[in-house]
């Protein structure tokens, strides 16, 4: 993790935010790649979820929502973590994963373990943020910045439905921005206090909940897949009757296998109708589906998906992370799939004469409008090959003589670091057809 962390900062993947002011705890900026990373995997994750489906329909709902939803949601009474406190040195750990922590005196030993240590009872912490809506700050203008992104979806369940030409089955998506004021944060951008989500919540018939679970389970492991993540750090965790949401009728969540160990990146629950059940009840507004089909009138079951982006993002950065001995040197790449990676291409002339420069900045101007490109003309070129490995770039173009006379550029493969000559006009294409 540590090295990964240094290459997140050299490279301008991940930034601490307000590093000038001595940073802000688990708080992250994105680099020039590192908001491309996350960005293409947002996409692919809105390309699977909305635009190759006609079951779903995206949503951008906003972050500040009536107060009210989260009395209904459960999470001003529940959304709580227990929290002890050290009297001696002041940090502050969650009761219920004190075996994960470290005393900060004493980091061979777990808070509590070390002769000094002196905890206090756990006592129940809100997650949520608060803040006040308006000029006055007093109880009844107290509004959160949203946990999670879900209760957006429920609150515009039948917005949707009205708006479009859905019927039960069918789902609704949203990529948006959640706060939580986690206790324990850490693991670099694996728990911070402001992330990103990509929800979303399929409404069913009750009774065909479980079978929609278990595809939407099936479906969510092949996506990960697709992505480029190794199938072998990936496995289920299901959770068991002590670790249900008080809203889930079945939970499993996605853990990979961190070098911290395996942890969760997306959860699949089956909310029943837990949901629309209290937003119906809190409201007043009925929000049961007419299945003029069969004219029965239910309130639909939810089915959810939930992955972080900035999990996910992670997860990729370490799944590709790998050095290897070349030539008597090690050289550190990012293999990403090209779907994923930053940059799709590095354009390089070998030299900075004899036409080189001018054909490839041509190429670079024609390559930049169709994906991302960055263009290299200074250093050796097995260094500026280097460069684009740790950068993850799939393919590199270099310019050379030939080039000149004939219109072919070399393209070298970033992982088996095979070369073929490509015409310049089959460039985009060849490129193209690779990178998705
Ligand atoms: P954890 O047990 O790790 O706290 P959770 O069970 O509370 O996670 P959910 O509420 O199910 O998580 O949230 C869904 C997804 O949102 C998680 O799988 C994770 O990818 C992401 N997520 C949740 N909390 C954070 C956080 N503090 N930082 C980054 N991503 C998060």
């Amino acid at each position: 993790m540590d090295k990964l962390v240094s290459l997140c900062k050299r490279r301008g993947f991940v930034f601490q935010s307000s590093e000038i002011y001595g940073g802000l705890g688990s708080v992250w900026d994105y680099g020039p790649l590192g908001v491309e990373l996350k960005k293409n995997i947002k996409d692919r994750w809105w390309r699977a979820m909305v635009h190759a489906r006609d079951d779903i329909e995206g949503l951008d709902a906003a972050i500040l929502m009536h107060p009210r939803v989260w009395e209904a949601s459960g999470h001003v009474a529940g959304f709580t973590d227990p929290l002890v406190d050290c009297k001696t040195c002041k940090a502050r750990f969650r009761a219920d994963k004190l075996e994960d922590a470290r005393c900060p005196q004493k980091p061979s030993k777990k808070p509590g373990e070390h002769s000094a240590c002196e905890l206090t009872e756990p006592r129940m912490f809100n997650l949520m943020f608060k803040t006040f809506m308006g000029p006055v700050e007093e109880s009844a203008s107290v509004i959160y910045l949203r946990p999670e992104t879900a209760q957006g979806i429920y609150v515009n369940y039948q917005n949707v439905l009205n708006s479009s030409r859905q019927r039960v089955p069918f789902g609704i998506a949203q990529i948006g921005k959640a706060f939580r004021n986690e206790i324990t944060p850490g693991n670099f951008i694996f728990r911070t206090r402001e992330f990103e989500q990509m929800e979303m919540q399929f409404f069913v018939k009750p009774g065909s909940d479980e079978e929609w679970f278990e595809r939407w389970r099936e479906w969510r492991m092949a996506w990960h897949h697709s992505i480029g993540l190794e199938p072998a750090k990936l496995r289920w965790h299901i959770h068991g009757p002590g670790e249900l949401a008080h809203y889930a009728k079945a939970a499993y969540d996605i853990e990979y296998e961190f070098p911290f160990g395996w942890n969760e990146i997306e959860g699949i629950h089956n909310r029943s109708d837990f949901d629309l059940g209290r937003h119906q009840e809190y409201s007043g507004k009925k929000l049961e589906y007419f299945d003029q089909a069969t004219n029965e009138r239910f309130l639909p079951y939810i089915v959810e998906t939930s992955a972080g982006a900035d999990r996910v993002t992670l997860t990729t950065l370490v799944d590709a992370y790998r050095e290897e001995e070349v030539e008597g040197e090690t050289r550190v790449v990012l293999g990403f799939h090209p779907s994923i990676a930053p940059i799709k291409a590095a354009v390089l002339p070998l030299v900075k004469k004899d036409g080189m420069p001018e054909l490839a900045d041509r190429l670079f101007h024609d390559l930049k409008r169709q994906f991302p490109c960055f263009y290299d003309d200074s250093g050796a070129i097995g260094r500026r090959y280097r460069r684009m490995d740790e950068a993850g770039t799939p393919f590199c173009c270099t310019i050379d003589g030939q080039s000149v006379t004939d219109g072919t550029v070399t393209v070298r493969e970033r992982d088996a670091m095979t070369q073929v000559r490509v015409h310049q006009d089959q460039l985009i294409a060849f490129i193209r057809e690779r990178v998705g």
